[in-house]
């Protein structure tokens, strides 16, 4: 029928229900088919199948189908040659329709190459969709779903979903469907365009595509002057500030007057107006996140200095931005309503380079003719549809999974080639990253995380406008970000890559991928003097993979020689020690970097001579562009190679530590700065007028049983600034129990692990779910999940582990909806999970945080003490312990009890230390036998 606009006879929407997800092992238990054509024919096949073996409590559960009911099925054997016929060779189509054609064809099934996957067709009709899974896509499209996990009903609703989908596909413009089509054409693979009537028209240009999108975009009003506001004194607009929030309860949910809250945010505040380091800890409760941004807006709204605020997570960068500024700038524009507006906009988020388009990469891959693969198609034609709305060129407006991801960094702004040459796109005003940096100069308050904050210090992002103000939030963080930003990391698999496609030696395999393989065969630049700068280029990274393979060899018998006591190998992760940096083998892994370096300088000096002939040769925006783009990109990579080869085996010097990690069949020589603190200090905070660092765990315990800053002050390099201490608002000591036991053997001794998996039983029984279990590694988690999976689902409690059920994130958003669920977490689970209310009444602690003795990271910092224990890993194993703590209590009415399985808390002498930091709370011993009553009678 030409209504559709489609030109296919039939097509057949399948959906399996299977035993698991491997075709190669797991077995078809109900068949659900509907074939159908252009003229609103139908015909259904729908079988259960007995494969002859028990499903899982879990199958049974997700799709309501019974062994009982599948015993009376007929098996696979009996409905093959019907389905065969049923099917024909006509194309299929499914929600993630391989996974089904898998099944098929493991079933001996001949099936169509051809097929429509309405995931696909969703990601590209729907570019900025928040989540594309079958009832995430039924929803938006006002598709009836059926029973969900049915093979017949979700077949149906595929095909529903596919028609409207195609639809949407005939009713976009002709210029949106070229924009796809551009893309999909260059791929080869049948995409569901190929079945609609073709559209008359031609292509835009890459020349005509931009100026319309220069035309939507306008242009950003520059930063408008500042008039300084009425002589109030910055301490009296505050409290007319508080009193305004007090009266009128201006878009704050549940306000009332915290006394802490005010004396933190006047501390704020004489920190921007008198300059210096300020640290801050303030207890759940206290309401800080508001304490500092209501000053920080204030204060910029009265003097026109922006202010800075960092954070960790992304979950508080999301409270800021949806609550706590909005708050601050009603109660600030209230106070000032007399007064005409006088600044930008009240806040900006900013993000990394790698999160904007970069225009000159994307056009330069528009107008490319090389070939995509299915995937690169699809992406790449989804954001050039995105492109046609898009305001920020912000990655996060997109579905992207991290396979996507790969592709959109072929075409993000990291590591453009901005800085070599003025920029088309920043002189006309459109580059997403300019325009963004034009928009944050005119904002109070710019909102950042770590990484990026520290990316702003050297030769980093420079996303980031200059600022002289600055608040980090989840302070107790930033040595680990500095850490990481200011440390390095040389990969002997990634270097090897890199020369790979340099000399060109994969070329057969990967023709499409390899950049000088691309001017090599460029029509355009198919002159000799190219081919000589190619042909050298090509001898200098051939002779500099000889040169990495002679350090692969220099740092293999280094490594030989140091022998892990027990294994008789070398440790995974070895810390390279003084002692180790005399011994010969070392000296020659020196040799070896060097020489490689050298070589790697050469290579680079070559690349810029081709870059630079490239550059003279393009002119206006053409596929040259792309080419340059590319080759920046192997230059960026190549210096970064170069300069860690040289800090980490070269420059030795005594502010770095060294170590070798082993992965698989990798080498990889790290390293990270000895004292962070010092970086932070120097490339961080030294320029700027003001400093506030805060946290809800920033003090340690001290031998004497008082509590100071000095551990994070050290740590951080400010070990002068001014501190301020604010406790929780909450009632621990009526609301919160520590039980600790004496009867669990310690790590280690023998019949640790067997009494430790009982009291966790025990425990997690008493509190009839509602808790989250903190373990202090992946693979205690993993034995204690083995152990306990069914013996607490015997008990009627489902057990969600971190990593081997789902995601941090996954897991917390069920410990809130889900009742009778225990959550066994690492790592991420230690800090920002925030389950207020009944959902979480327990957290059970395994074990004291200590960190690993074994991390060279760890070791190092040690070596600089002189009671390393007392001095640097108990103070760092009591602020990780106040932070799994600070999971418990998160709101006025929360009551729970902290169990501690480790009993040096109870029975080690530094126990008193971990105990000392708590808050008043109550505390209890308890034995195995008794702790389920103990923790019964306390919760009910
Ligand atoms: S300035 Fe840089 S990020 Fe912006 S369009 Fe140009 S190359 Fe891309």
């Amino acid at each position: 029928m030409s209504d559709t606009g489609f030109n296919f006879d039939q097509l057949v929407a399948v959906d399996l229900e299977t035993t698991g997800l491997n075709a190669g092992t797991e077995l078809i238990i109900e068949v659900g088919a509907v074939k159908f054509d252009q003229f609103g024919n139908e015909e259904v096949f729908s079988t259960l199948v007995n494969p002859n073996r028990q499903i899982s409590d879990f199958i049974s559960d997700l799709t309501g189908i019974t062994n009982e009911e599948l015993r009376s099925a007929p098996t696979f054997d009996d409905i093959r040659e019907d389905l065969q016929i049923f099917l024909g060779s006509v194309p299929l189509v499914g929600h993630n329709v391989t996974f089904d054609i898998s099944f098929l064809r493991a079933q001996g099934l001949s099936i169509s190459d051809l097929y429509f996957d309405t995931w696909e067709l969703g990601a590209l009709v729907l570019p900025t969709a928040e989540k594309l899974n079958l009832r995430a896509l039924a929803g938006v499209l006002n598709v009836d779903t059926g029973r969900s996990h049915r093979a017949l009903d979700d077949a149906v609703t595929s095909k529903e979903i596919f028609l409207l989908l195609a639809d949407q596909l005939k009713a976009m413009s002709d210029k949106d469907f070229s924009e796809l089509a551009l893309f999909v054409s260059r791929s080869g693979f049948s995409s569901p365009l190929a079945f609609l009537t073709p559209r008359k028209g031609e292509t835009t240009s890459n020349l005509e595509s931009y100026l319309e999108l220069q035309a939507r975009l306008g242009v950003i009003a520059s930063k408008p002057q500042h008039e300084t506001v009425a002589e109030t004194p910055f301490p009296d607009a505050l409290n007319e500030a508080w009193e305004i929030a007090a009266e009128q309860n201006l878009h704050i949910d549940n306000y009332h007057v915290r006394t802490s809250q005010q004396l933190m945010s006047h501390a704020v505040m004489d920190n921007l107006v008198s300059g210096g380091e300020v640290v801050v800890e303030a207890g759940t409760g206290t309401g800080k996140s508001l304490a500092y941004v209501l000053p920080a807006v204030l204060h910029s709204w009265m003097t026109g200095e922006q202010v800075v605020i960092s954070t960790h997570t992304k979950n508080l960068q999301e409270q800021l931005i949806k609550d706590d500024i909005p708050a601050a700038t009603a109660l600030v524009e209230k106070l000032f309503s007399d007064q005409p507006k006088r600044f930008g906009h009240s806040f900006q988020m900013l993000k990394g380079r790698g999160n904007y388009l970069c225009l000159d990469r994307w056009y330069g891959s528009r107008g490319s003719q090389s070939r995509l693969d299915r995937n690169e198609a699809l992406v790449l034609a989804r954001i050039g549809l995105w492109l046609q709305g898009t305001q920020t060129g912000d990655k996060s407006e997109l579905y992207l999974t991290s396979r996507d991801e790969k592709i959109w960094d072929t075409v993000s702004a990291e590591d453009s080639d901005c800085a070599a040459r003025r920029c088309q796109y920043v002189q006309d005003g459109n580059c997403f990253v300019s325009r963004i940096r034009a928009q944050a100069r005119s904002a109070h308050v710019i909102v950042v995380n770590h990484a990026l904050l520290l990316a702003s210090t050297s030769t980093g992002d420079q996303v980031i406008p200059e600022f002289q103000h600055l608040i980090i939030d989840e302070g107790h963080r930033l040595e680990d970000a500095a850490t990481e930003y200011f440390g390095a990391e040389v990969s002997l698999r990634d270097a090897a890559e890199i020369l790979k496609r340099l000399s060109r030696a994969d070329r057969r395999k990967k023709k499409e991928h390899s950049v000088l393989e691309k001017i090599a065969t460029s029509h355009r630049l198919n002159s000799d003097g190219y081919i000589t700068l190619i042909d050298n280029l090509t001898k200098s990274a051939k002779l500099s993979s000889e040169r990495l393979r002679e350090l692969r060899t220099s740092l293999s018998n280094f490594l030989q020689d140091q022998q892990d006591d027990d294994s008789g190998n070398p440790p995974a992760d070895l810390y390279v020690t003084k002692g180790m940096k005399v011994q010969n083998n070392w000296e020659q892994v020196q040799v070896s970097g060097t020489n490689m370096v050298t070589i790697l300088n050469f290579l680079l000096s070559e690349l810029d001579v081709l870059s630079n002939t490239l550059r003279s040769a393009r002119g206006g925006i053409d596929e040259l562009g792309e080419l340059i783009a590319g080759l920046a990109r192997e230059q960026v990579d190549l210096e970064l190679l170069a300069g860690n080869i040289k800090r980490v085996l070269i420059d030795d010097s005594a502010e770095d530590i060294i170590w070798l990690a082993r992965k698989e069949k990798d080498i990889r020589i790290r390293c990270a700065p000895l004292h962070p603190g010092e970086f932070l200090r120097r490339e961080l905070f030294a320029d700027k007028k003001s400093v506030l660092v805060t946290s809800a765990t920033l003090r340690n315990s001290r031998l004497d049983g008082t509590q100071s800053f000095d551990f994070t002050l050290n740590q951080l390099g400010i070990s002068d600034a001014e501190t301020h201490y604010w406790p929780s608002a909450f009632d621990y000591q009526n609301n919160c129990l520590v039980l600790s036991f004496k009867d669990i053997p310690a790590p280690n001794a023998p019949g640790h692990v067997d009494q430790l998996h009982e009291a966790i039983l025990e425990c997690v029984i008493a509190a009839e779910g509602r808790t989250m279990v903190l373990f202090t590694s992946y693979a205690s988690l993993k034995l204690a999940t083995q152990a306990l999976r069914g013996r607490l689902d015997a008990e009627g409690i489902r057990l969600q582990s971190q990593g081997l059920d789902g995601s941090a994130d996954r897991l917390t958003q069920l410990l809130r909806n889900e009742e009778n669920l225990v959550v066994f977490g690492t790592a991420a689970m230690w800090e920002g999970v925030d389950v207020p209310g009944p959902a979480l009444s327990q957290v059970v602690m395994v074990r004291l945080p200590f960190p690993s003795p074994v991390d060279p990271i760890h070791s190092a910092r040690s070596n600089e003490f002189d009671n390393p224990f007392i001095e640097y890993s108990l103070p760092k194993a009591i602020l990780r312990f106040r932070q799994g703590f600070g999971r418990l209590i998160r709101g006025e009415n929360d009551r729970g009890v902290f169990t501690i399985l480790d009993s040096r808390f109870v029975n080690a002498r530094y126990g008193n230390e971990f105990a000392g930091i708590l808050p008043d709370t109550e505390m209890g011993n308890a034995t195995i036998a008794d702790a389920g009553n103990i923790i019964r009678g306390w919760l009910n």
